[in-house]
């Protein structure tokens, strides 16, 4: 017998056994619950099923062997400890059982309340409360109503009709107002409900209780709105959830005792204290739903003063050890305090720049550390615009401001009408009493979240935050009518439809349109706010964590810019360089015209004369970027798109020609037009001619091109500056294409370039497949390569970049064929391979050639830690994403160095 237990797959750990770092089999909860346990905290026994036993449950249709008798076995010594028995009629143990993945998934998934409580130890519970018999039946009503619900399927409305149904009955619209009596009468109620659709009896047996409860468990990881959660949240879907199974502490068996949660930081601002709301005689879920409204946690202290300082030392104790803002769920059961649940706790945007500053100069972590602590994403979400409030702006309500941000939109009051005002491109502002998670769509939908109820850490509050979307939760003036559609606030009422504005930062929401103004992170990158002596937190820990992370990183950070004023805010946005001037839109306005003439030029002399009239405008164009960039290196890339791009399209010039033909009028020209229209028509434009092919099939026009570079380069030169210009050859496949263009290119170069001192490199893009696959070949005509990953995906998949998102991508995601739109992350896979085997065999036949990237991948967060990984020397971005870019370089670096753990 010992022997075959030493052979067994461990599935259950005591909460003493665990530790913080096994998040992977204890989940995270467990994790924490175990670590707290090994602190000395006061934290109510229990045990954690792991991951792996969901795994082999969710893979089988079955609970794996042996794991049914390592939960007795827990459950023994569990009621060993307690000194209570599951259930038992007398004296019950009861525990609750939690879900509790890896990664946090907030009212995601399921919990069972008092498991073990039956029509029998329904009286030794009351026995236990002192006598409280309206206690122990508000209890095993709970459990009814949750297990009905998650483990059977019962539909919960059913239950909260008998609810309704009972306060009816005794004239009252408060839970608090029925007595032992009702909610006995409530009990039978919902075990009819519960008969009616299960075809059972409600189990009476806690161990089967127990059981199902567990398996509900398991199966909630793939519930739909989970799977939904996960994809958003881009966390992995085949992690499965531990279950914990935690004796039961009571928060609502009388004043002297509460539940609670809080921040040992402000997690909206990052600012030092103490945060958090206590709920007094109320189970821990009352406040998670944000049904009642709470008190601020500092009210504690008037109410019970030794479990509030026992609070502070323990919460206090905690960002020590984690080295972090912790968030914390805790109860008072008559004046004894249960830790229930800690995490290193979720955070806005500011609050980790500023909370990651903060530890560093508490000495609590290093720099590596602090960088390691905030991201991309995030730094991209304070570049936004917030309010710009004058006194015509009056607020009509306020409540707590959830997750910041700034957000007008039309009001809706369901989450289906979201997704289909969403879907015809409206803003809408998601207005509930409070949300739950059958919510998620909507709140996915909607510009912003608004509710009438709930605090910082309601389910609106917390799901948001983590999204990364404006939401004002507690709005309490807010009258919410749901089925009128409408709500009331200060004698106004809003409607579906109407406009509101909505201040996730202050928590204000205004009726009508607020006009915004830009954040301060960008007045900061702008220049416009010195970070030495600004009083904002916000921007010193932003300057000073960029600042390391640009010191760390290797990657250089380029942009793509075709104006003089992009290229200056690009650079004052730290970019060090331009990786992609396009040049095509310098063929538009009033330079259209130019371009018909080539276009329609009948000879080499009427081509030559567009082209000389063409030549000045483009050096000018140079000119003013070469200038604004002063030195730095400036790829500009030669002219790309299909002609006909530059030209009416078809349709409306051949209803031009008709209507001008059936009117008399002279239409030589528009017809001449129309038939150059015709004949360059393409049925797949993008694999047509475009790019290197245009500039081989259009004699002089690369040439005119190069020219003007090169005429602009000298010219800078001459007056003083310095210009580092790099030309590039578009949608190259084969090395001939590129030797042909670089043979004609260095002759104009060499021609005007003189003894000026300029030096102009010439390279080429890498986005066709057949580039990346012969990238060995290609290298020997190259001075470098920049990576067009937009091209490089849409052939590399075989999909329309123009066409696809709208058509299928949606059905990809939701068949999770695709986690990310591969034109928005780079796909490391395939993609990404076509991109490691041109960096190498480039490098190979080229040592040192230089490798950038210029597709939009460049300013996206996790294909910059993968262009790290390849060893490219540079991505290229919009001006906008240069800082996010700069940051996750930083980051990339310090993880592949290892130096982030300390
Ligand atoms: C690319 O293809 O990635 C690229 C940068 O070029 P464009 O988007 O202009 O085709
Ligand atoms: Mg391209």
């Amino acid at each position: 017998m010992a022997a075959q237990e030493t052979v067994e797959h461990k599935y259950v750990y005591d909460f003493a056994e665990g530790n913080k770092d096994l998040k992977d089999l204890l989940g995270g909860k467990g994790a924490n619950l175990a670590e707290m346990t090994n602190l000395g905290l006061p934290v109510p026994p229990g045990f954690t099923i792991t991951t792996e036993a969901c795994k082999a449950y969710l893979t089988t249709g079955r609970e794996p062997d042996g794991l049914a008798g390592q939960i007795e076995a827990h459950l023994e010594s569990l009621e060993r400890a307690m000194g209570r028995r599951l259930g038992d009629p007398d004296d019950p143990l009861l525990v609750s059982v939690r879900s509790g993945a890896k990664f946090s998934m907030p009212g995601m998934m399921e919990t069972v309340l008092n498991v073990g409580l039956n029509d029998r130890s329904v009286v030794g519970l009351s026995n236990q409360a002192g006598g409280n018999d309206r206690f122990a039946w508000d209890s095993y009503r709970r459990l009814i109503q949750m297990f009905g619900k998650t483990v059977c399927e019962v539909p919960g409305e059913e239950f909260e009709h008998a609810l309704d149904e009972a306060k009816r009955a005794k004239g009252t619209q408060n839970d608090l107002d029925l007595d032992a009596d009702d909610l006995r009468g409530l009990v039978d109620a919902y075990k009819q409900i519960f008969a009616k659709h299960t075809g059972r009896e409600f189990p009476q047996e806690p161990r089967e209780q127990l059981d199902l409860a567990i398996r509900a468990v398991f199966d909630s990881w793939n519930a739909e709105r989970a799977i939904l959660y996960r994809r958003q949240e881009r966390i992995p879907a085949d992690l499965g959830t531990a279950v914990n199974v935690v004796s039961m502490v009571f928060g609502n068996l009388g004043p002297d005792s509460g539940t609670g949660v809080a921040f040992t930081r402000d997690p909206g601002s990052g600012a030092q204290g103490i945060y958090g709301d206590y709920l007094a005689n109320a189970q821990g879920e009352d406040v998670v739903a944000g049904i009642r409204n709470t008190v601020p946690l500092q009210e504690l202290e008037q109410l019970d003063k030794t479990s509030y300082d026992q609070l502070l030392g323990i919460m206090a104790r905690l960002e020590e050890h984690y080295k972090d803002l912790c968030d914390i769920e805790f109860t008072i059961e008559r004046g004894k305090l249960w830790m229930l649940q800690t995490r290193v706790g979720k955070r806005t945007a500011a609050a980790a720049f500023v909370i990651a500053g903060q530890l560093v100069d508490e000495g609590l972590i290093d720099l590596d550390e602090a960088l390691h602590r905030v991201n991309g994403a995030q730094l991209a979400q304070l570049m936004f615009p917030r309010f710009q409030l004058d006194h015509e702006f009056q607020p009509v309500a306020k409540g707590i401001g959830a997750s910041p941000g700034a957000a007008s939109g039309r009001v809706v009051f369901t989450s289906a009408r979201a997704v289909e005002l969403a879907a015809e491109g409206e803003a809408v502002i998601l207005v509930r009493r409070e949300t739950n998670p059958d919510d998620l769509n909507g709140m996915i939908a909607a510009k912003g979240i608004l509710t009438s109820r709930g605090g910082k850490t309601s389910h609106a509050a917390v799901v948001a935050r983590g999204m990364g979307k404006t939401c004002v939760s507690g709005a309490d003036e807010l009258e919410v009518n749901v089925p009128a559609k409408t709500f009331t606030v200060g004698g106004h009422t809003v409607g579906e439809g109407d406009v509101v504005s909505i201040d996730g930062t202050t928590g204000k929401v205004y009726l009508g349109e607020v006009p915004v103004m830009p954040s301060e992170v960008v007045q900061y990158f702008e220049g416009e706010l010195d970070p030495e002596t600004t009083d904002d937190p916000l921007v010193r820990a932003v300057h000073r964590i960029m600042t390391h992370a640009d010191a760390a990183r290797r990657l250089r950070v380029r942009t793509n810019a075709d104006t003089g004023a992009d290229a200056a805010r690009a650079r004052r946005f730290g970019a060090e360089g331009i990786g992609l001037c396009r040049t095509e839109h310098m063929f538009l306005g009033d330079r259209r015209e130019l371009v018909e003439r080539l276009i329609l030029a009948s000879g080499e002399r009427e081509r030559d004369d567009a082209l000389a009239a063409l030549l000045p405008l483009q050096r000018a164009d140079f000119v003013e970027i070469f200038r604004e960039m002063d030195g730095l290196p400036v790829t500009v890339r030669l002219i790309d798109p299909p002609l006909h791009e530059f030209l009416p399209p078809l349709e409306q010039l051949a209803v031009n020609v008709a209507v001008a033909q059936e009117r008399g009028e002279d239409v030589a020209k528009e017809e001449a037009l129309l038939s150059a229209v015709r004949r360059m028509h393409e049925e797949n434009p993008m694999l047509g001619l475009r790019g290197v092919r245009l500039g081989l099939v259009i004699p002089g026009l690369f040439a005119m091109q190069v020219r003007a570079i090169a005429e602009a380069a000298v010219a800078v030169v001459r007056d003083g500056g310095r210009a580092c210009p790099e030309i590039m050859v578009p949608l190259v496949g084969a090395v001939q294409e590129l030797e042909t263009v670089r043979a004609e290119a260095e002759k104009i170069i060499a021609e005007v370039v003189g003894d000026s001192g300029v030096e102009v490199l010439i390279g080429t893009m890498i986005e066709v497949p057949r580039a990346a696959l012969t990238a060995g070949q290609i290298a020997e005509a190259a001075e470098f390569f920049s990576f067009g990953t937009n091209d490089l995906t849409q052939m590399g998949w075989g999909f329309s970049r123009d066409d696809v998102e709208g058509a299928f991508f949606w059905r990809y995601l939701e068949l999770g064929i695709f986690g990310i739109s591969p034109f928005e992350s780079i796909d490391t896979d395939g993609v990404g391979r076509l991109v490691r085997i041109a960096a190498e065999e480039g490098r190979a036949a080229r040592p040192g050639l230089k490798l950038g990237v210029c597709g939009e991948h460049g300013g996206d967060p996790e294909s910059v830690h993968f262009f790290h990984s390849v060893g490219l020397d540079y991505v290229s971005c919009s001006p906008f994403r240069v800082p996010v870019a700069r940051l996750e370089a930083g980051r990339a670096a310090i993880s592949t160095t290892g130096s982030d753990s300390r």
